[in-house]
């Protein structure tokens, strides 16, 4: 997949955007294609980009041209202008470009796959680049109000408003979010709590602006009790408070690890979203055996509490990882269950091992605080389970 996918996803879901793409005609079919089909069901404008508007040194008032017939249309608020790995186009000067044309902002965003090799770093370029020009640093800090970044299945977002909001925090702005005054107000948040280990950029401006960046997210039981109370502290919320909903918290999540105390097996972990390390720590606090994980980021400081916890327990961890290497994983352990990309999935299922594809299972249900781990456990033991009817079905197509 091409990593600007990652981008556009977060700006198309925006209220009154309407994406202008700065890329020769291939990435434009590609990236069409994706956009309507897994990000907005919009389309994606381009001023014709052939070799001879590329080389012929009209492009600049191609693409201005174009940005003006998109500004046209009242009801267009946004219009993002996404350059990626042409050359040329990955090129662009911010400044021959307008700021705002009609109703409408424009902002530059440059999603070259040459740079940005995945599409989680994607989402951390398009987040901070909008962060960056619409946050509202220079207005005075909410106290008592945090910015939430990552993007999370809706029932995990109300799941944090709600619980925040018993330890006393005032409000909560979650990007990436539909709307561009969201990411506005994130500027004035007291606090940050950065939920997925790959929004580095972000964590680093806010970081700058002096905004306290909380780490870590609440999956399983210790790490939750331990999200509360850093954003108690980050925020300085009242202690006793905190501490009590960090508890309350926490045992709801051991109850529900109670409650699949029989499960038992190994797990290979292999996606691509770069939120793959958390949910091991989750199927690991369970009881099961994680062997090895993979995904496709970097390692990054935001992540590393969980690579030492995790390299601790005895999972092999990659990352930047290739095909091959998850393919080696799942001979050498023979896992119970793989939670991974599709190749991989039809690589373990040829096998007879059940296997389920990590996003559309994963990343589509709530993973946070208890009901997030009884969701995703309650998944994995129904799978763990059908290793015989894996085997027998092997059986049947092999014969
Ligand atoms: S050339 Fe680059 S931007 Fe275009 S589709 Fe390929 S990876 Fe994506």
């Amino acid at each position: 997949m091409c990593p600007a996918f990652g981008g556009l996803r977060v700006l198309m879901r925006i209220d009154g955007t309407q994406v202008c793409m700065a890329a020769d005609q291939g990435c434009l079919y590609g990236l069409t294609f994706v956009s309507h089909f897994y990000v907005a069901r919009r389309s994606i404008v381009s001023p014709e980009l052939m070799n001879v508007q590329i080389s012929g040194g009209t492009m600049i008032d191609d693409l201005r041209r174009t940005i003006e017939s998109i500004a046209a249309d009242p009801s267009v608020r946004f219009i993002p202008v996404v350059s990626t790995c042409v050359a040329e186009t990955a090129g662009i000067a911010e400044e021959l470009l307008p700021k705002r044309v009609g109703n409408a902002e424009v902002l530059l965003v440059r999603l070259p796959a040459f740079q940005i090799r995945t599409h989680p770093e994607a989402k951390d370029v398009a987040v901070s680049s909008l962060v960056k020009r619409f946050g509202a640093f220079e207005k005075p800090r909410k106290e008592r109000s945090l910015a939430v970044i990552g993007e999370i299945f809706p029932v995990d977002a109300m799941m944090i408003g709600g619980v925040l909001q018993k330890i006393g925090v005032e409000s909560v702005v979650t990007l990436p979010g539909a709307d561009l005054d969201d990411y506005a107000q994130a500027g004035q948040a007291a606090a940050c709590a950065i939920l997925h280990p790959f929004y580095e950029r972000t964590a680093s401006l806010f970081a700058s602006a002096g905004v306290k960046i909380v780490k870590g997210n609440p999956i399983g039981a210790n790490a939750t009790a331990q999200w509360i109370e850093r954003i108690g502290e980050a925020l300085g919320l009242d202690p006793v408070k905190v501490r009590q909903v960090a508890e309350e918290e926490r045992q709801k999540a051991r109850e529900v690890f109670a409650g699949f105390s029989n499960l038992k097996g190994s797990v290979i972990v292999a996606g691509y979203e770069g939120n793959e390390l958390p949910l091991v720590r989750l199927l690991l606090e369970a009881g099961l055996d994680v062997p090895y994980a993979s995904t496709s980021i970097a390692r990054t400081p935001l992540g590393e509490e969980d690579h030492e916890l995790l390299a601790m327990l005895g999972t092999e961890i990659r990352y930047r990882k290739y095909l091959e290497e998850d393919e080696q994983a799942v001979l050498d352990y023979s896992p119970d269950l793989v939670i991974g990309t599709t190749a991989l999935d039809s690589f373990a299922k040829e096998r007879g091992i059940p296997a389920i594809y990590y996003t559309n299972n994963i990343s589509s249900r709530p993973i946070f605080f208890a009901s997030g781990a009884a969701s995703v456990l309650g998944l994995i033991a129904g799978l763990i389970g059908k290793k015989e009817v894996y085997r027998k079905m092997q059986e049947y197509f092999e014969g």
